[in-house]
C-alpha cells in the first residue's frame, strides 16, 4: 500500500506503533519497523534522557529501517525534564517523533532544525487543526476507543476520522480501536492515511511484557476497559482489573477527590511491576477497547502482514464487488 503516511515516513505499510509507557522498548520498536511498519521507542519509559539515548542506539543496532520516539507531555507524579528528553532525541539522530499530551510547539523549532518529522497525537479536531497550523507534519487522531488518554470529549473515530478528512490538509493516522484488516480498510475509507496501534502490539511475541498480561488481553472482551481520572480531567482508559475498579469507586464517592487518594494505586512503577512479574492486580495498565478483538499472540511481522493482506482483500474483493456489475 502506498499512502501519504508511507511516503512521509519512508515505510512499507501504513501501520504505526503507538508510544506505550513501559512497552515501547527497542525490542518492540525494531520488530515493528523490521515488519514494515513504524516502531516507536517510548521516551519517558527510560528513567533519564541519557538512558533514552542508549535505548535509541540499541534500537538502531536492531533495525536499519526508520523508527520514531514518543514524547508524552501529561501530568506526572515526578517532574520530568522534557527539554533534556527532547534534546536527547535530537542528539540521537532519529528522524521521526510522536508527540502527545500537550501542544508540542515549544519543541517544534528544534525538531524541525534537526530534520525530524513530527506526528502529534490529538484527541479532538481542534487540537489536530492547531497541530497542523504550528507545523506538525502529520497527526494521529485518537478516538474515544483508544487506550491511555482519550481526552474529555468522548467522540469516537466514526465521527473524528471523517471530520479530520474534511478539515485537515496534512496526512493523518487513525488511532484507537484499530487492530485488524477491517479496521485498516475502514480507516482508509474514512480518509486516514494509515493506522496507529498500541494495545494490539502489546499482544505480540516481541512486546516486552509478561505472558499473563498478554493471555488476559486475549481472553478479554470489548467490555473489559475502564475510564479512570475522569474527575481530574486527565481521563485514561485502562484494563478493567480490580485496581481500576477500586479507582473508579474512589472517584465516584461524594465530595472532592484528591489525586493523592488514588496515587498509591495508579503510580506508573506499579504498572511496570505488573508487566514484569505478571501479577494482574499489582497496578493499572493502559488498554483500549480493541482488546475485544485480540485473540492471538503473533510476531509483529506476522501481525502487520496479516492486517495488510486482510485490508487489501476487503478493498479489492468485498468493496469492489459491491460496485461492479
Ligand atoms: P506517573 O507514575 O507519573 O503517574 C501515573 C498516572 O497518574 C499517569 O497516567 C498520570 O497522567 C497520572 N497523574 C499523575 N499526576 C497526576 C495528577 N496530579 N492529576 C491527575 N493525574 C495525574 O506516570 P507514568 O505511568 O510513569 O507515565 C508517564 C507519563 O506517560 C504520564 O504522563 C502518563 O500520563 C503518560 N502515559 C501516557 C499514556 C498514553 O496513552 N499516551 C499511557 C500511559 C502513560
Amino acid at each position: 500500500m502506498k499512502t501519504r503516511i508511507t511516503e512521509l515516513l519512508g515505510i512499507e505499510h501504513p501501520i504505526v506503533q503507538g508510544g506505550m509507557q513501559w512497552v515501547g522498548l527497542a525490542e518492540l520498536a525494531s520488530a515493528v519497523s523490521n515488519g514494515g511498519g513504524l516502531g516507536i521507542v517510548t521516551g519517558l519509559t527510560q528513567p533519564t534522557p541519557k538512558d533514552l539515548l542508549t535505548e535509541i542506539e540499541r534500537c538502531q543496532s536492531m533495525t536499519d529501517k526508520p523508527f520514531g520516539v514518543n514524547l508524552t507531555i501529561l501530568p506526572t507524579i515526578k517532574p520530568v525534564p522534557y527539554d533534556d528528553y527532547a534534546q536527547a532525541i535530537v542528539d540521537s539522530g532519529v528522524k521521526i517523533v510522536e508527540t502527545a499530551g500537550r501542544n508540542p510547539e515549544p519543541y517544534l523549532a528544534m525538531f524541525k532544525e534537526a530534520g525530524i518529522k513530527v506526528i502529534h497525537k490529538c484527541t479532538s479536531i481542534r487540537h489536530a487543526l492547531k497541530a497542523e497550523k504550528i507545523g506538525c507534519d502529520a497527526v494521529s487522531v485518537d478516538g474515544f476507543e483508544c487506550a491511555g488518554h482519550p481526552g474529555e470529549d468522548d467522540v469516537t473515530n466514526l465521527i473524528l476520522l471523517p471530520l479530520a478528512a474534511r478539515r485537515l490538509k496534512i496526512p493523518f493516522l487513525a488511532s484507537g480501536g484499530l487492530g485488524d484488516g477491517r479496521g485498516l480498510a475502514a480507516a482508509l475509507a474514512m480518509g486516514a492515511d494509515g493506522i496507529n496501534m498500541g494495545t494490539r502490539f502489546m499482544v505480540t511475541k516481541e512486546a516486552p511484557i509478561h505472558d499473563n498480561v498478554k493471555q488476559r488481553m486475549i481472553e478479554a472482551t470489548e467490555l473489559d476497559t475502564a475510564l479512570i481520572y475522569r474527575s481530574f480531567r486527565n481521563t485514561a482508559r485502562v484494563f478493567k482489573n480490580s485496581v481500576a475498579e477500586q479507582v473508579v469507586e474512589i472517584e465516584s464517592r461524594p465530595g472532592e477527590v484528591k489525586f493523592e487518594d488514588i496515587q498509591p494505586l495508579v503510580q506508573g512503577v506499579k504498572g511496570r511491576e505488573l508487566f514484569d512479574g505478571g501479577d494482574l492486580d499489582k497496578g493499572i495498565w493502559s488498554a483500549g477497547m480493541i482488546v475485544g478483538l485480540i485473540d492471538d499472540n503473533p510476531s509483529c511481522e506476522e501481525l502487520i502482514t496479516r492486517i495488510v493482506a486482510e485490508a487489501e482483500d476487503i478493498i479489492s474483493n468485498r468493496l469492489r464487488g459491491m460496485i461492479s456489475q
